[in-house]
């Protein structure tokens, strides 16, 4: 499926397929545009299956002619069958994604890996973002990695594991003394004057891209079928859209039968432009200052906000705001039932899901996938005080003592 242009989402302007993110015409976002295949669906899916095990799979439908070389190939992460979670939830069948185990521990990686490539197929030497967290610790790497420079631009009161995560790859890391909106008002401005390739501004139509390998990887793991609903996170409302897209897409092609899930989004109460409007039957977000533990989903002010609102209507779907408590405890929730442990991000997922089976939203029949996006080591404050750690003397005395039931089991024995 070859690319052949940047196009506009609004008036259908066509552009060439270069660092550029706007259309001239009327200031809309532009997306990739593809080729008709010449491949069916059948030869298709062998090439798929035939390919790597990570998103260049997927080379096929990323804006590529030919698939580029990745130094650290993420994608094909696992999606496993929570059985326990279901049960305590009261909802049929429902799988995880756990795109936590990725090469930095997001599903960024996977949008990173696709605009990197193509920043250097376009000849940029600096890669830079502007991140709320996840992004920076994926473009430090992947540049990195690739032999770029970088520069990444964050709130400076982010969690100190993501500011970590990021430094250790040598990366020029910047601190802004404001939110995200101000850190991407910033690079927008940079943007313009210096020849860097900020992924998710200048090379936002490739880097968007990337996330519909998600969706293609759900179809593959579900044996090429459909879920018949999806709860993902909402930030800018990037990663909700291009799972549609990547199932729409399939389905068109006829890679997989059946019509598109109910999508549900999930954002933090702290900030949920994307909810509020939603709720209040609006076709545009308005803008919200963020407060959240959940950082990675703080963008008061969404680029897609509005796509992910038709979505979210036009599959039945919601789109649904938790409060930082329902986070914490919905973190705790997956660990305990799963083993999984995600970041705050996530947390806000399983809250959502949960809000949504204990409204009675999801049928038992449904087959449910929820997106986990991030790693639970990188968001550590929103666990403490969560458990107490017994300790002890080193002697068998002394646990028996801080345990008084297991005494009778150790004499049963
Ligand atoms: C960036 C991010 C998202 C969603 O981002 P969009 O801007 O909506 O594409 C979700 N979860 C995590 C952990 C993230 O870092
Ligand atoms: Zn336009």
């Amino acid at each position: 499926m070859p690319p052949t242009a940047l196009q506009c989402k609004e008036c259908g302007s066509r552009y060439g397929l270069d660092a550029r993110y706007v259309c001239e015409q009327c200031f809309g976002p532009l997306e990739v545009a593809y080729e008709a295949p010449q491949a069916d669906a059948a030869e298709l899916r062998r090439k798929i299956q035939a390919g790597s095990s990570g998103i260049w799979r997927y080379a096929d439908f990323l804006p590529f002619s030919e698939r580029p070389k990745d130094p650290l190939e993420p994608g094909l992460t696992p999606l496993v069958k929570a059985d326990q979670l279901a049960e305590r939830l009261g909802i049929g069948e429902l799988w995880i994604k756990n795109d936590a185990a990725n090469p930095t521990h997001s599903f960024k990686d996977r949008v990173v890996a696709v605009a990197a490539a193509k920043a250097q197929e376009l000849g940029f030497e600096t890669l830079a973002c502007a991140s709320t967290g996840n992004l920076a610790n994926a473009v430090a790497a992947h540049a990195a990695a690739r032999g770029l420079e970088s520069y990444v631009f964050v709130p400076a009161d982010l969690e100190e594991q993501k500011l970590l995560a990021t430094g250790v790859y040598g990366t020029r890391l910047v601190g802004i003394r404001g939110n995200y909106d101000d850190v991407n008002r910033l690079c927008t401005q940079l943007c313009e004057e210096r020849p860097w390739a900020f992924v998710n501004v200048n090379l936002r139509p490739y880097y968007a891209e990337g996330s519909k390998t998600l969706a293609y990887e759900t179809v593959e793991q579900l044996g090429w079928t459909l879920p018949d609903r999806v709860v993902v996170p909402i930030a800018s409302g990037s990663l909700f859209t291009k799972i549609g897209r990547g199932f729409t897409e399939w389905l068109e092609l006829g890679l997989v039968e059946g019509e598109l899930p109910t999508f549900n989004g999930a954002q933090a109460e702290g900030c949920s432009p994307v909810a509020t409007a939603y709720q209040e039957g609006w076709e545009v977000c308005k803008p919200q200052r963020p407060d959240t533990i959940a950082k990675s989903l703080a963008i008061g002010n969404p680029a897609d906000g509005p796509y992910a609102l038709e979505l979210a209507r036009r599959t039945g779907g919601t789109i649904e705001a938790v409060t930082d408590d329902e986070i914490r405890a919905a973190i705790r929730l997956l660990a305990e039932t799963t083993g999984i442990f995600t970041e705050t991000a996530g947390g806000v997922t399983i809250a959502t899901l949960a809000k949504l089976a204990e409204r009675g939203d999801i049928d038992p029949s449904e087959r449910v996938v929820a997106y986990i996006t991030g790693e639970g080591l990188k968001t550590l404050d929103a666990t403490r005080d969560g458990f107490v750690m017994h300790e002890i003397d080193p002697t068998v005395e002394a646990l028996d003592a801080e345990f008084a039931t297991a005494t009778s089991a150790v004499a049963a024995h």
